[in-house]
């Protein structure tokens, strides 16, 4: 078997150790004769993999006790109409910060529903950063504000956590979920699609704290009531089995490395890793993010020319490297390094960077 490095931004590379307890696990589960992706959700083995999923989900990412813990279907888009619905009441107003793709998506559906105001739009800087905190002022009666932690296609990550007069923060996280500790008081809720740090895709995990919770409209339909999930511990239907099973067993691939304190620890040796090639290329390979608003799980440049940049991820690929190409809203290169990436596989890419270079540079 050969494994390439796969730098997809998600679907994404998973552990290979995860993939190979699911492979050997896959046809018969735990000696009961059949698979657990075979077996009723309203089972007592179903139940136990979904009770732990989320109780290591509590330890490992440290999650306060009056947060909810939610597997909601519809991924991280459903939660952008599905926040508004529930929580942006009639007369109430959202803040949205719009640092790139996802918070604008975001903002676009919350629109649709209920009142919002733009507090700060990076647009004119082309999304190449996040703003300080200086630049950022609240509307003194909004019901939260709504932030992307990291934008998975323009490459940039809030290092720090704005303060917002007590507001609840409301946060996309799906592309830098559990890759760093959360200060929990800040949020009202936090949301992540599953593909990229913690499973396949099919899923968004919902962290809603209690009394933001208590505030969600109840008079929708069933599915999108945050009451209602809160109520059935996220089994009012039948959910993706398959992806809670592989996130149980992802999450104790992370406690088994050390938790998150290692994977703070390679995210940033990975990270530096590579912008290192790219700040030391002699503007080879180019960013315009400034250090402080750079993100550790994708990283984004550009090279002299379009031809240029194709024929690096062409050969990237004969040497096994996938995953490279920018989104094609945005062209350039991509590196995801999401928490299964190993630093073998940075340290090959880096090495691939810097012979690239000496050929064509
Ligand atoms: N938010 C962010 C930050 C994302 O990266 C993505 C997907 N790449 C989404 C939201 C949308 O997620 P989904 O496809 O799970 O709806």
């Amino acid at each position: 078997m050969s494994r390439i490095y796969n730098f997809s931004s998600g679907p994404s590379m998973l552990p290979l150790p995860v993939l190979q307890e699911v492979a050997e696990k896959l046809v018969d589960f735990d000696q009961t004769g059949m698979s657990l992706i075979e077996m009723s959700h309203r089972e007592k083995i179903y139940d136990g993999i979904h009770t732990e999923t989320i109780a290591l989900m509590r330890k490992i990412y440290e999650v306060p006790d009056d947060f909810h813990i939610l597997f909601l279907q519809g991924g991280a888009t459903m939660q952008f109409g599905m926040i508004p619905l529930a929580f942006l009441h009639k007369g109430s107003l959202a803040d949205f910060i719009i640092t790139g793709t996802w918070a604008q998506k975001a903002h676009a559906d919350a629109s649709v529903v209920g009142k919002t105001a733009v507090v700060w739009d990076g647009k004119s800087d082309n999304y190449a950063r996040i703003p300080s905190q200086r630049e950022l002022q609240f509307s003194p009666n909004a019901t939260y504000v709504h932030l992307c932690t990291n934008e998975t296609i323009q490459g940039i990550q809030w290092q720090y956590f704005p303060e917002t007069n007590g507001i609840p923060i409301v946060a996309d996280m799906s592309s830098d979920v559990l890759s760093r500790r959360i200060p929990w008081k800040k949020f009202g809720l936090i949301f992540a699609g599953t593909q990229k740090n913690l499973a396949p895709s099919g899923l968004a995990v919902v962290f809603v704290h209690r009394d933001f919770a208590a505030r969600a409209r109840t008079d929708l339909p069933a599915y999108l009531r945050y009451d209602l999930h809160i109520k059935e511990n996220s089994l009012y239907n039948t959910p993706p089995t398959f992806v809670v099973w592989v996130m149980n067993v992802t999450l104790k691939w992370i406690q088994s490395i050390g938790g998150l304190d290692e994977i703070e620890r390679l995210r940033d040796i990975k990270a530096e890793m590579i912008y290192a090639a790219i700040d030391e290329s002699g503007g080879f390979y180019k960013t315009n993010i400034p250090k402080e608003s750079r993100s550790k799980m994708n990283i984004v440049w550009r090279m002299g020319s379009d031809e240029l940049e194709k024929k690096f991820v062409e050969e990237a690929k004969k040497e096994g490297f996938d995953g490279l190409k920018g989104h094609r809203s945005v062209g350039g290169l991509r590196a995801s390094i999401y928490n299964a990436m190993p630093i073998e596989g940075v340290k090959a890419l880096v090495d691939f960077m810097r012979h690239f270079q000496h050929r064509y540079g």
